[in-house]
C-alpha cells in the first residue's frame, strides 16, 4: 500500500474520531440539562405538597377563630338571659344559643376532617423529601460523571488534534486538499475498491484502472465520487469468502479453452484462447489491461493441448465460451461484458487457490491447474 494511502487512512480515523469527540463534549450541556429538569419536576412536587399542608394550617386556626367566637356568642346570651321579661325574648336567645352550638359542631367536624388529612399530608411531604434527596446525590452523580467523562474527551481531542496534524504533514499536498475537499462534501474522502467497484459510489471500475489500483502502482481518484481509491487485499479475501459464489471448474475437454498467464512475452499479463477446429487449433492473446489482441492469430496442426504446450504449462484455465464466428466479430477489442466475466473468474480462480489447504503448483499440460 502506497505510504499516502496509508496516511489517508490514518487521518479519516483521526478526523473520526475528533468529530465524536466533539458531539459527546457538545451532549454534556444538553445531558445536563435534561437531568435538572426531571429535579424540577421533583421539586415541585414537593411545593405543591407542601403548600397544602400550610393550606390546611390556616383553614384550621380559621375554623378555631369561628369556635372561640361562637363560644363567645352563646356566653353573652346565656348572660341575657337572665334579664329577659317575656317567654317570647327567652325562647329567641334560646333559638341563637342552639344555632350556635350548631355551627361550632360544624366546625369541629371540620377541623377533625383537617386532622384525618393531615397525617395523609404529612406522609405526601416526607415522600417528596426522599425523593427529592435521592434524585439529587444520583443527578450530583451522573453530572460529575459527565464533568470528568468531558475533562477526559477534551484530554483525548488535543491528543488526536495533534496527532491528525502531525498525519498531515506526511501527506502529498494536493493529495490532501482533494481528500479534504471531498470529505467535507460527502462525509469521506478515501474508498475501498473491492470487487472492482467503488465501494462509497458503486461505480465499476474499468480492468485497467481495477489493476493500478490492486498493484498500487499510482493515486487514482474514482471519476464518479472523487474519492480516493485504494486496495486492501485482507478485506477483499473476508469478502469472498462471505459472499462468494463457488467457482464452476472449466470441462477439461472443451474445443475452446480460456486461459491467464501472469507473463507473455512483452506483455504483463494476457489472456489466451485456444480453440479446436477442424483438426487445427488456434490461438489468440489479448493484453489483460487493455483488453487488446496482441500479434496475429496463429494456427498449428492438431489439439490445442499439443499444439501450444508452453502457453498452458503455469497459465490459470478459466471458465468462458464463445462460438468462434463471434470471437472473430470482435476484431481486436475484448468486449467489456467478456472482460468482466474473465477478470470475475480469475478472481475467483484466485480466491479457490488462496483459500484452500495449499496453493498448488504450476501444473503441467496434462492437468492444468484449476480444470482437475
Ligand atoms: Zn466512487
Amino acid at each position: 500500500m502506497l505510504p499516502d494511502i496509508e496516511n489517508l487512512l490514518k487521518l479519516q480515523v483521526a478526523d473520526k474520531e475528533i468529530r465524536r469527540l466533539q458531539d459527546e463534549i457538545a451532549e454534556f450541556p444538553k445531558h445536563v440539562f435534561v437531568i435538572e429538569q426531571k429535579l424540577a419536576g421533583t421539586k415541585s412536587q414537593l411545593e405543591k405538597a407542601q403548600a397544602s399542608v400550610k393550606a390546611d394550617e390556616a383553614n384550621r386556626r380559621k375554623f378555631d377563630t369561628a369556635i372561640a367566637d361562637l363560644r363567645g356568642k352563646i356566653t353573652k346570651y346565656r348572660d341575657q338571659s337572665l334579664d329577659v321579661k317575656t317567654n317570647d325574648q327567652y325562647k329567641a336567645l334560646l333559638h341563637e344559643i342552639q344555632f350556635a352550638e350548631k355551627e361550632i359542631a360544624g366546625n369541629e367536624d371540620k377541623i377533625l376532617e383537617l386532622m384525618v388529612n393531615a397525617d395523609a399530608r404529612d406522609k405526601e411531604v416526607k415522600a417528596a423529601q426522599a425523593e427529592l434527596k435521592a434524585e439529587t446525590a444520583e443527578i450530583e452523580k451522573e453530572k460529575e460523571q459527565a464533568r470528568q467523562r468531558t475533562a477526559e474527551d477534551e484530554k483525548l481531542l488535543v491528543e488526536w488534534r495533534a496527532k491528525r496534524d502531525a498525519i498531515r504533514t506526511g501527506i502529498n499536498e494536493d493529495l490532501l486538499r482533494q481528500f479534504e475537499r471531498v470529505s467535507k462534501f460527502r462525509g469521506t474522502g478515501i474508498s475501498e475498491v473491492r470487487d472492482h467497484k467503488c465501494m462509497a459510489c458503486q461505480v465499476m471500475l474499468r480492468p485497467q484502472t481495477y489493476n493500478e489500483i490492486r498493484s498500487g502502482q499510482r493515486i487514482i481518484i474514482c471519476d464518479s465520487c472523487q474519492r480516493v481509491l485504494y486496495f486492501n487485499a485482507a478485506d477483499e479475501l473476508i469478502d469472498q469468502k462471505a459472499a462468494r459464489p463457488r467457482r464452476h471448474h472449466p470441462k477439461i475437454d472443451a474445443p475452446q479453452a480460456w486461459y491467464y498467464r501472469s507473463e507473455f512475452g512483452d506483455i504483463s499479463e494476457a489472456y489466451l484462447v485456444l480453440t479446436n477446429a477442424k483438426g487445427q487449433a488456434s490461438r489468440r492473446v489479448y493484453d489483460v489491461h487493455t483488453g487488446r489482441l496482441v500479434g496475429d492469430i496463429l494456427i498449428r496442426e492438431g489439439d490445442y493441448r499439443q499444439a501450444f504446450p508452453e502457453d498452458i504449462t503455469g497459465a490459470i484455465r478459466l471458465n468462458g465460451s464463445w462460438p468462434e464466428s463471434e470471437v472473430d466479430s470482435w476484431g481486436t477489442e475484448l468486449p467489456m461484458v467478456v472482460i468482466d466475466a474473465l477478470q470475475a473468474d480469475l478472481d475467483l480462480s484466485r480466491h479457490e487457490s488462496a483459500s484452500g489447504s495449499h496453493v498448488k503448483p504450476p501444473a503441467p499440460p496434462s492437468t492444468e491447474q484449476a480444470a482437475s
